[in-house]
């Protein structure tokens, strides 16, 4: 997959807005899904993606960048808020050698605790969903 690949329907995010595969949601307009990431990084990993199809942050729409990243502020403010982390980290790649591994654009709202290591980014580990649903519930709640 190249920075300049066509967008493809089939991803796994694509299939989330379509309804064809669940996530546990944080936060739905019409522009913007947020959802908890079931391999979280940490507890509280959020993402937040354009319903807008585009690639990455290259291929995508001025007018979409704006509500994505004034959305995904809106959101980190809600997770700082129900999960009192002691920082966030804000990722977002684009390209497979960048680390992209799901093609539909999106940023990753990541707390951070002094006391708890983040995990490495695409480790694989998949969360318990009752408890990513808590945690979900719990950002909605500060929203
Ligand atoms: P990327 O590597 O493209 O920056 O991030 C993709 C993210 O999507 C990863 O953090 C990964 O854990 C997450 N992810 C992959 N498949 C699924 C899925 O089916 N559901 C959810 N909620 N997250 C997923």
């Amino acid at each position: 997959m190249s920075l300049n690949e066509v967008y493809d329907n089939g991803n796994i995010f694509a299939k989330i807005l379509r309804g064809e595969m669940p996530c546990v949601k944080v936060y739905e307009d019409e522009d913007i899904l947020s959802f908890m990431d079931v391999f979280p990084q940490s507890r509280g990993h959020v993402l937040v993606i354009p319903k807008r199809p585009s690639c990455n942050l290259l291929d995508a729409a001025p007018q979409t960048l704006q509500k994505l990243i004034v959305k995904t502020q809106h959101i980190s403010k809600a997770v700082s808020a129900a999960l009192s982390p002691n920082g966030i980290v804000i990722t977002q790649f684009n390209g497979a050698p960048a680390g992209q591994t799901v093609f539909h654009l999106h940023f990753h709202i990541i707390p951070r605790y002094e006391d708890m290591t983040m995990s490495q980014h695409a480790s694989g580990r998949m969360a318990d969903l009752q408890e990513l649903q808590t945690l979900a519930d719990q950002i909605k709640a500060a929203l």
